[in-house]
């Protein structure tokens, strides 16, 4: 018998209380009170690739991946390599069984080098370059989805044989009141808007193309939506669109791409889009809508990105300084920051962060942890409890950093990016080396 199983209150304080819906789904903790993920302690992974430093749960992601597919049978889940991407991140996804979407000519390098077929990616975005056009039409990407009247007219120059394209639309559903970033409102960058037409006339305009192949309808509500209804929403005023369009050409669209944006929690009570709710609204919308409109039934596609990703990272810091200021905050400054986790400055988001490398006994005191960078705002958790005798050496882990923190990262104060490290059934792998500065100066030729 230990000393924890004889003070059950002892026990509460010296572990952390690690919040399965936040932390990744293989996170413990050791006998030394060491956070633990993918059985690897933390301060082992901090200990051989330093800090900052993301690691990411292969079983969380994959775990995530089958999930989906799972809940979502008959939906294609096409997974958004701009929350996190890297070659290894690629070929877990094309072993799940998922599609993979990008946005830039670096994403789909990534994307091929990972082993994704061309047939399985869709290419997004709102201002493709031309070179971004003809690399996607080279390798034959399977589906681009076309947001302006100018890329529908470059396509139609670059194309070799027909291109399968999907027009995306700007539904006006607003998500704002729902927690959620919105981008399916009509005053945005994104789409075609529904509502004066514009969508139907890109369609015109495509189906007058003949290199091109209009398979169906794109859109993206907006991000962290918990709410499932406004999937729904967007699925009959598509419908419509896409009956309208029938009318108007006598074509039927086969493909309805309602996008991503589905929420996660970051902290301890969050929302999350609940998947079987989801499929529940998915089915039942299809079938009302397409008999309302007499349409036979599309294939459906969904675009989750930070769903299956972001739950799977945790950021590593190792604590430098602690500074009680009179009259204000105390301040536990830490090795990282805004470089690595813009999403606070940017979205004022916010963090779970336990301490990794050891109990946690004692009393605790409010802190926040600031990043090393020359920012006032540069913040990465506000008014957080941790222990009281929190010192320099200390390592933090901050949870929910998988999707859009190594995608996001900068090298702001010549810092170079932290490393990508996996974890899995007690190994580690490196799947993106530390930036150095020999690196950032190698770009400097001046
Ligand atoms: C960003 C984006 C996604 C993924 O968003 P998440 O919030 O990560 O799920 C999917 N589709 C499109 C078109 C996007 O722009």
């Amino acid at each position: 018998m230990t000393l924890l199983d004889i003070l059950p209150s002892l026990r509460y304080a010296a572990t952390p209380r690690l919040d399965p819906a936040i932390w990744p789904l293989t996170t413990g903790v050791d006998a030394q009170g060491r956070i633990t993920v993918g059985r690897v302690a933390l301060t082992d992974i901090a200990d051989e690739f330093h800090t900052p430093a993301y690691v990411l749960d292969e079983t969380d992601f994959r775990t995530r991946a089958q999930r989906y597919r799972e809940a979502l049978r008959g939906t294609e889940v096409v997974y958004a390599g701009k929350s996190l991407l890297t070659t290894a991140v690629a070929r877990w996804v094309a072993e799940e069984g998922l599609g993979l979407d990008v946005c830039s000519a670096g994403e789909l390098a990534t994307a091929l080098a990972g082993g994704v077929a061309p047939e399985r990616i869709v290419l997004h975005g709102n201002a493709k370059a031309c070179d971004d056009l003809r690399n996607a039409v080279d390798v034959g990407v399977g589906r681009i989805v076309l947001d302006s009247s100018m890329e529908i007219a470059y396509l139609a120059g670059l194309a070799r044989k027909r291109q399968r394209v999907l027009i995306r639309v700007t539904p006006g559903i607003d998500v704002a009141g729902h927690r959620a970033v919105a981008t399916g409102v009509c005053d945005q960058k994104f789409g075609f808007t529904l509502a004066d037409r514009q969508a139907a006339q890109a369609a015109a305009r495509v189906l007058a193309t003949p290199q091109l192949d209009l398979v169906g309808l794109h859109c993206h509500i907006g991000s962290q939506v918990t709410d499932p209804l406004l999937y729904g929403e967007a699925i009959r005023r598509l419908i419509t669109a896409m009956a309208d369009i029938r009318h108007a050409h006598g074509v039927v669209l086969t493909e309805l791409n309602i996008g991503g944006g589905h929420g996660v929690p970051y902290v301890g009570g969050d929302d999350a889009l609940d998947l079987g709710a989801l499929a529940g609204v998915i089915d039942e919308t299809l079938d009302s809508a397409c008999a309302a409109e007499r349409f036979p039934r599309p294939r459906l596609v969904v675009e989750p990105g930070r769903a299956i990703s972001a739950r799977a990272g945790v950021t590593l810091y190792r604590v430098c300084a602690v500074k009680a200021q009179p009259g204000g905050r105390t301040f536990v400054a830490v090795d990282g920051g805004m470089s690595d986790n813009p999403r606070v400055g940017l979205y004022g988001a916010k963090y779970t962060v336990a301490l990794a490398n050891r109990h946690a006994l004692g009393p605790t005191m409010r802190v926040t942890v600031a990043g090393r960078h020359c920012e006032a705002g540069d913040e990465i958790v506000r008014d957080v409890d941790l222990p009281a005798d929190i010192h320099p050496g200390d390592l933090l882990a901050v949870a929910g950093t998988g999707a859009y923190h190594h995608s996001m990262a900068s090298t702001y104060n010549m810092v170079g990016r932290p490393p990508v490290v996996a974890v899995r059934d007690g190994a580690t792998r490196l799947l993106v080396r530390r930036e150095t500065t020999a690196d950032l100066l190698a770009r400097d030729v001046g």
